[in-house]
């Protein structure tokens, strides 16, 4: 499955995901294991993640605050350096060449040689009775639309190039896509820390100690590419 690719050696990694622990539960592993190589690792999230809790003792201000802190541990936790809130309101994230803009200059900022972001193709499945959140389609779209062509071109945005925001190629592409994938990245070193990474967001992850269904998606994804744990990505590597 990983064979007909280049072995991936990041550099530096720009993470672009829509929620505070999508990047930790689709590449927490990944993000982890490249980190450990020494990869510079950057986390962008887009919305504030407000509407992720069915406590109705909850509210949207306090979850933010709760899902902000506990983004921040699970960055640490994976061993990355930087993270950026956006703060769309979770739930309403729609594909604009505002968000592009922002996401172009993040790219042109932190210059990576590989994004990970959501897949965007993905709608629904079917088979497992699953629609993909909105958010995480409109955050694979802009991040896709940034990466090509947005970031590549010199007069696109050129208000961002006088702030010195010089044009940058990203070198490849990781989308997260929990299905179908034509790349896999070994976890078997990291998949501890991939669970203490989603161990840091209780909110979000309430009974992880009880299941096993982190480690039975790694397996399942391992299987598929010959290694005991697994993450998957569609991968593109653009020319
Ligand atoms: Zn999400």
């Amino acid at each position: 499955m990983s064979d007909t690719f280049s072995p991936l050696r990041p550099k530096v990694i720009l993470g672009i995901a829509a929620h505070p622990d999508d990047l930790d539960v689709g590449a927490g592993g990944t993000l982890a294991y490249f980190a450990s190589l020494g990869a510079e690792i950057h986390y962008f999230i887009l919305t504030d993640g407000g509407k992720g809790s069915d406590d109705p003792a909850m509210t949207s201000a306090q979850l933010v605050e709760i899902r902000r802190a506990e983004q921040k541990a699970g960055l640490e936790i994976v061993g990355g350096k930087s993270i950026t809130f956006l703060d769309y309101p979770d739930g309403e994230l729609e594909v604009t060449m505002e968000l592009k803009r922002q996401i172009v200059k993040a790219i042109r900022a932190i210059k990576p040689d590989v994004v990970i972001t959501m897949d965007p193709t993905v709608t629904y499945v079917a088979s497992i009775g699953i629609i993909n959140h909105p958010d995480h389609r409109a955050a694979g779209q802009a991040t896709l639309d940034a990466v090509f062509p947005l970031a590549r071109d010199r007069l696109t945005f050129p208000e961002l190039l006088t702030e010195g925001y010089e044009p940058h190629k990203t070198e490849t592409v990781l989308l997260v896509n929990f299905n179908e994938s034509n790349f896999a990245v070994d976890i078997t070193s990291t998949l501890e820390t991939k669970l203490t990474a989603l161990k840091a967001h209780p909110s979000q992850f309430g009974d992880l100690e009880g299941s096993t269904w982190v480690q039975d998606m790694a397996r399942g994804q391992g299987q598929k590419a010959g290694y005991e744990f697994a993450e998957g990505f569609v991968r593109i590597d653009i020319r």
